[in-house]
């Protein structure tokens, strides 16, 4: 059966606005079961290895700007000068580093059924004005494309989850060493699953 493990970790801009304990226990409440926290202060070079240096990541993330601005008739050209989505990419993963590293950051490796997609489902969509309310940045923030953009920073969307499964080990490897990881029951657990799961 599919036990998965996920990683979240509470952004700073979460952390500054004392927001830790409402969204550790909206993770608890669906039944998820918390393996690992920590709470640091991230490196530089922590942070450049978590978000992928390829191609594709920078092209998606460069093309969520340009989607969003043809939407409002803006231009991003104003902002970067540029408008190469890999490139618009790059400037924002540099900006990710300004931000991550103000303030320490809440990480937690949770374990449950497909939890990596329940987990990204309860964090709601990337864009803070356009996550669904009852989601954790649908929830907690309302920030834009074009005002994060003009600002020079990344989006202040709370909280990161992996995205894959693939990902999920990557960072949980990245962020957290095997002693750091802990096997253990919770109550509910039989009642939510009917059986144990392996
Ligand atoms: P995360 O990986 O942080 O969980 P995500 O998977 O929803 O977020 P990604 O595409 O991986 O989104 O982008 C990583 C982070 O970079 C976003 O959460 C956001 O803070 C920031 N970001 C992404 N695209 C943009 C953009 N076009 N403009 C500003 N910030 C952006
Ligand atoms: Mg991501």
């Amino acid at each position: 059966m599919n036990k998965q493990r996920t990683l979240i970790f509470i952004k700073p801009d979460g952390v500054q606005r004392g927001l830790i304990g409402k969204i550790v226990s909206r993770f608890e409440q669906v039944g998820l079961k918390i393996v690992g926290l920590k709470f640091i202060f991230a490196s530089k070079e922590k942070i450049i290895a978590h978000y992928p240096e390829t191609e594709a990541w920078f092209r998606k993330v460069g093309q969520r700007t340009l989607t969003n601005y043809a939407k409002k008739g803006l231009d991003a050209k104003k902002i970067f000068k540029i408008d190469d989505p890999v490139e618009i990419g790059k400037i924002i993963k540099g900006w990710l580093i300004n931000y991550l590293q103000e303030s320490p950051i809440f990480l937690m490796v949770l374990e449950g059924y497909d939890c990596v997609e329940t987990v990204r489902k309860l964090c709601g969509e990337t864009i803070p004005a356009l996550a669904l309310a009852g989601t954790i940045r649908g929830d907690f923030s309302h920030d834009s494309i074009d005002l994060a953009n003009e600002q020079n920073r990344p989006l202040r969307n709370v909280i990161h989850a992996s995205e894959t499964p693939e990902e999920a080990k990557k960072e949980i490897n990245l962020w957290f060493s095997q002693n750091e990881l802990f096997d253990y029951e919770r109550a509910d657990e039989r009642f939510m699953y009917g059986k144990k799961i392996s």
